[in-house]
Protein backbone atom coordinates (compact mmCIF):
# COMPACT_ATOMS: atom_id res chain seq x y z
CA UNK A 1 0.00 0.00 0.00
CA UNK A 2 3.13 2.39 0.82
CA UNK A 3 4.68 1.41 -3.00
CA UNK A 4 1.21 2.57 -4.19
CA UNK A 5 0.91 5.89 -2.23
CA UNK A 6 4.12 6.54 -3.83
CA UNK A 7 3.04 5.76 -7.02
CA UNK A 8 0.45 8.30 -6.58
CA UNK A 9 3.17 10.83 -5.33
CA UNK A 10 4.68 10.08 -8.93
CA UNK A 11 6.50 13.50 -10.37
CA UNK A 12 7.30 14.15 -14.22
CA UNK A 13 11.01 14.21 -13.99
CA UNK A 14 13.32 16.60 -15.86
CA UNK A 15 15.18 14.61 -18.60
CA UNK A 16 18.91 16.00 -17.50
CA UNK A 17 17.42 14.40 -13.74
CA UNK A 18 16.90 10.83 -15.38
CA UNK A 19 20.02 10.92 -17.26
CA UNK A 20 21.70 9.86 -14.46
CA UNK A 21 19.83 7.61 -12.64
CA UNK A 22 20.13 4.95 -10.99
CA UNK A 23 16.51 3.99 -10.17
CA UNK A 24 15.04 1.02 -12.51
CA UNK A 25 13.07 1.91 -15.22
CA UNK A 26 9.92 0.67 -16.71
CA UNK A 27 9.31 1.49 -20.81
CA UNK A 28 5.53 1.13 -22.09
CA UNK A 29 4.95 0.77 -25.35
CA UNK A 30 2.25 0.48 -27.53
CA UNK A 31 0.45 1.07 -31.18
CA UNK A 32 -1.05 4.46 -30.67
CA UNK A 33 -4.75 4.10 -29.64
CA UNK A 34 -3.96 1.12 -27.51
CA UNK A 35 -4.98 3.07 -24.67
CA UNK A 36 -1.71 3.79 -23.75
CA UNK A 37 -2.13 7.46 -21.85
CA UNK A 38 -5.11 6.03 -19.89
CA UNK A 39 -3.15 3.00 -18.32
CA UNK A 40 -0.79 5.60 -17.20
CA UNK A 41 -3.00 8.51 -15.83
CA UNK A 42 -4.95 5.30 -14.17
CA UNK A 43 -1.75 3.71 -13.21
CA UNK A 44 -0.79 7.00 -11.49
CA UNK A 45 -4.24 8.00 -10.45
CA UNK A 46 -3.52 11.30 -11.32
CA UNK A 47 -5.31 12.85 -14.11
CA UNK A 48 -4.46 14.60 -17.07
CA UNK A 49 -0.81 14.64 -16.83
CA UNK A 50 0.64 11.43 -18.64
CA UNK A 51 0.35 13.37 -22.02
CA UNK A 52 2.80 15.95 -21.72
CA UNK A 53 4.06 16.67 -25.47
CA UNK A 54 1.97 17.10 -28.61
CA UNK A 55 3.56 16.07 -31.51
CA UNK A 56 7.80 16.27 -31.64
CA UNK A 57 9.92 14.13 -32.67
CA UNK A 58 10.13 11.32 -32.55
CA UNK A 59 12.91 10.49 -30.67
CA UNK A 60 12.44 13.24 -28.59
CA UNK A 61 9.36 11.45 -27.05
CA UNK A 62 10.35 9.75 -24.20
CA UNK A 63 8.53 10.87 -21.54
CA UNK A 64 9.88 10.14 -17.55
CA UNK A 65 7.58 9.55 -14.74
CA UNK A 66 9.16 9.34 -11.34
CA UNK A 67 7.31 6.48 -9.26
CA UNK A 68 8.03 7.77 -5.80
CA UNK A 69 11.58 6.56 -5.21
CA UNK A 70 11.21 3.38 -6.61
CA UNK A 71 10.85 3.02 -10.18
CA UNK A 72 10.77 5.29 -13.29
CA UNK A 73 7.95 4.59 -16.14
CA UNK A 74 9.18 5.85 -19.47
CA UNK A 75 6.34 6.36 -21.41
CA UNK A 76 7.56 5.75 -25.49
CA UNK A 77 6.01 7.18 -28.25
CA UNK A 78 2.84 5.24 -29.82
CA UNK A 79 3.75 3.48 -32.98
CA UNK A 80 1.28 2.19 -35.82
CA UNK A 81 4.06 1.57 -38.84
CA UNK A 82 2.23 -1.10 -40.59
CA UNK A 83 2.25 0.50 -44.52
CA UNK A 84 3.51 3.80 -42.88
CA UNK A 85 6.17 6.28 -43.63
CA UNK A 86 9.59 4.78 -44.11
CA UNK A 87 11.35 7.78 -41.81
CA UNK A 88 9.21 6.24 -38.61
CA UNK A 89 10.83 3.26 -39.04
CA UNK A 90 13.67 4.62 -38.80
CA UNK A 91 13.02 6.56 -35.95
CA UNK A 92 11.94 3.84 -34.50
CA UNK A 93 14.78 1.68 -34.79
CA UNK A 94 17.04 4.35 -33.66
CA UNK A 95 14.77 4.62 -30.56
CA UNK A 96 15.42 1.01 -30.13
CA UNK A 97 19.35 1.07 -30.71
CA UNK A 98 19.69 3.71 -28.43
CA UNK A 99 17.06 3.19 -25.25
CA UNK A 100 14.98 -0.27 -25.66
CA UNK A 101 17.49 -2.15 -26.74
CA UNK A 102 20.63 -0.53 -24.11
CA UNK A 103 19.54 1.03 -21.69
CA UNK A 104 21.03 -0.40 -18.53
CA UNK A 105 18.48 0.77 -16.23
CA UNK A 106 15.51 -1.04 -17.96
CA UNK A 107 14.05 -3.75 -16.39
CA UNK A 108 11.32 -4.44 -18.46
CA UNK A 109 9.74 -3.69 -21.47
CA UNK A 110 5.41 -3.78 -21.20
CA UNK A 111 3.66 -4.14 -24.84
CA UNK A 112 0.18 -2.83 -24.47
CA UNK A 113 -1.98 -4.85 -27.02
CA UNK A 114 -5.95 -3.70 -27.38
CA UNK A 115 -7.72 -6.92 -26.30
CA UNK A 116 -10.34 -6.54 -29.04
CA UNK A 117 -8.21 -7.03 -31.72
CA UNK A 118 -4.61 -9.05 -30.40
CA UNK A 119 -1.36 -9.11 -32.32
CA UNK A 120 -2.51 -7.12 -35.03
CA UNK A 121 0.35 -6.53 -37.90
CA UNK A 122 1.75 -3.25 -36.94
CA UNK A 123 2.25 -4.43 -33.43
CA UNK A 124 3.85 -7.86 -35.28
CA UNK A 125 6.14 -5.52 -37.33
CA UNK A 126 7.17 -3.87 -33.63
CA UNK A 127 8.14 -6.63 -31.96
CA UNK A 128 10.03 -8.19 -35.31
CA UNK A 129 11.66 -4.60 -35.10
CA UNK A 130 12.73 -4.50 -31.38
CA UNK A 131 13.74 -8.33 -31.48
CA UNK A 132 16.32 -8.02 -34.03
CA UNK A 133 17.96 -5.36 -31.79
CA UNK A 134 17.02 -5.87 -28.46
CA UNK A 135 17.11 -9.20 -26.35
CA UNK A 136 15.36 -7.58 -23.29
CA UNK A 137 12.00 -9.68 -22.56
CA UNK A 138 8.94 -7.88 -22.78
CA UNK A 139 5.65 -8.24 -21.15
CA UNK A 140 2.32 -8.38 -23.01
CA UNK A 141 -0.73 -6.01 -21.61
CA UNK A 142 -4.01 -6.94 -22.98
CA UNK A 143 -5.50 -3.49 -22.44
CA UNK A 144 -9.42 -2.30 -22.47
CA UNK A 145 -10.64 -5.66 -21.62
CA UNK A 146 -14.25 -4.05 -20.24
CA UNK A 147 -14.74 -3.90 -24.18
CA UNK A 148 -14.66 -7.48 -24.55
CA UNK A 149 -17.14 -10.64 -22.85
CA UNK A 150 -15.05 -13.40 -20.86
CA UNK A 151 -15.15 -15.92 -23.51
CA UNK A 152 -13.73 -13.56 -26.44
CA UNK A 153 -10.83 -12.35 -23.60
CA UNK A 154 -9.64 -15.87 -23.04
CA UNK A 155 -9.92 -16.41 -26.91
CA UNK A 156 -7.67 -13.31 -27.43
CA UNK A 157 -5.38 -14.49 -24.16
CA UNK A 158 -4.37 -17.95 -25.69
CA UNK A 159 -4.16 -16.54 -29.43
CA UNK A 160 -1.70 -14.33 -28.47
CA UNK A 161 0.17 -16.53 -26.23
CA UNK A 162 0.30 -19.07 -28.81
CA UNK A 163 1.57 -16.05 -31.31
CA UNK A 164 3.86 -14.91 -29.18
CA UNK A 165 5.49 -18.37 -28.10
CA UNK A 166 5.79 -18.96 -31.91
CA UNK A 167 7.31 -16.08 -33.31
CA UNK A 168 8.75 -14.06 -30.26
CA UNK A 169 11.52 -14.95 -28.39
CA UNK A 170 11.68 -12.22 -26.14
CA UNK A 171 8.45 -12.40 -25.00
CA UNK A 172 7.69 -13.32 -21.68
CA UNK A 173 5.10 -16.09 -22.61
CA UNK A 174 3.73 -17.88 -18.99
CA UNK A 175 1.25 -14.76 -18.35
CA UNK A 176 -0.16 -12.22 -20.37
CA UNK A 177 -1.91 -9.18 -17.76
CA UNK A 178 -5.04 -7.97 -18.46
CA UNK A 179 -6.61 -4.33 -17.72
CA UNK A 180 -9.08 -2.30 -17.98
CA UNK A 181 -8.08 1.59 -17.35
CA UNK A 182 -12.17 2.66 -17.04
CA UNK A 183 -12.93 -0.14 -14.62
CA UNK A 184 -10.00 -0.49 -12.89
CA UNK A 185 -9.63 -4.37 -13.60
CA UNK A 186 -5.89 -5.98 -13.25
CA UNK A 187 -4.28 -2.45 -12.54
CA UNK A 188 -3.29 -3.67 -8.86
CA UNK A 189 -1.84 -6.79 -10.35
CA UNK A 190 -0.20 -4.25 -13.00
CA UNK A 191 1.48 -2.10 -10.28
CA UNK A 192 2.06 -4.94 -8.69
CA UNK A 193 4.42 -6.55 -11.20
CA UNK A 194 5.95 -3.59 -12.15
CA UNK A 195 7.16 -3.12 -8.80
CA UNK A 196 8.49 -6.72 -9.02
CA UNK A 197 10.29 -6.45 -11.45
CA UNK A 198 12.00 -3.50 -10.14
CA UNK A 199 12.93 -5.62 -7.33
CA UNK A 200 10.59 -4.33 -4.71
P1 LIG B 1 -3.02 6.06 -26.65
O1 LIG B 1 -2.98 6.65 -28.02
O2 LIG B 1 -2.47 4.67 -26.64
O3 LIG B 1 -2.38 6.90 -25.60
O4 LIG B 1 -4.56 5.86 -26.28
P2 LIG B 1 -5.51 6.70 -25.32
O5 LIG B 1 -5.18 6.49 -23.90
O6 LIG B 1 -5.54 8.10 -25.81
O7 LIG B 1 -6.92 5.97 -25.60
C1 LIG B 1 -7.46 5.83 -26.88
C2 LIG B 1 -8.98 5.71 -26.77
O8 LIG B 1 -9.35 4.52 -26.08
C3 LIG B 1 -9.61 6.86 -25.99
O9 LIG B 1 -10.83 7.17 -26.60
C4 LIG B 1 -9.83 6.27 -24.62
O10 LIG B 1 -10.92 6.86 -23.93
C5 LIG B 1 -10.13 4.82 -24.93
N1 LIG B 1 -9.73 3.91 -23.83
C6 LIG B 1 -8.54 3.91 -23.19
N2 LIG B 1 -8.51 2.96 -22.23
C7 LIG B 1 -9.71 2.35 -22.25
C8 LIG B 1 -10.30 1.28 -21.47
O11 LIG B 1 -9.71 0.69 -20.57
N3 LIG B 1 -11.57 0.93 -21.80
C9 LIG B 1 -12.26 1.54 -22.79
N4 LIG B 1 -13.51 1.13 -23.03
N5 LIG B 1 -11.75 2.55 -23.53
C10 LIG B 1 -10.49 2.95 -23.27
Amino acid sequence: ADEIQKLRDRKRAKEHEIKDSTLPEIAIVGRSNVGKSTMLNTLTESPNTARVSSKPGLTRQLNFYRCGDKFVVVDMPGYGFAFAKEEDKTAWKELIEDYLGTRKSLKRIYVMIDARHGLKVADKEFLTMMGATSSKKFQVVLTKCDLVSPPDLARTYMVVQEELKKSFRNAMTDRILMVSSYTGAGMNTLRKDMLFECGQ
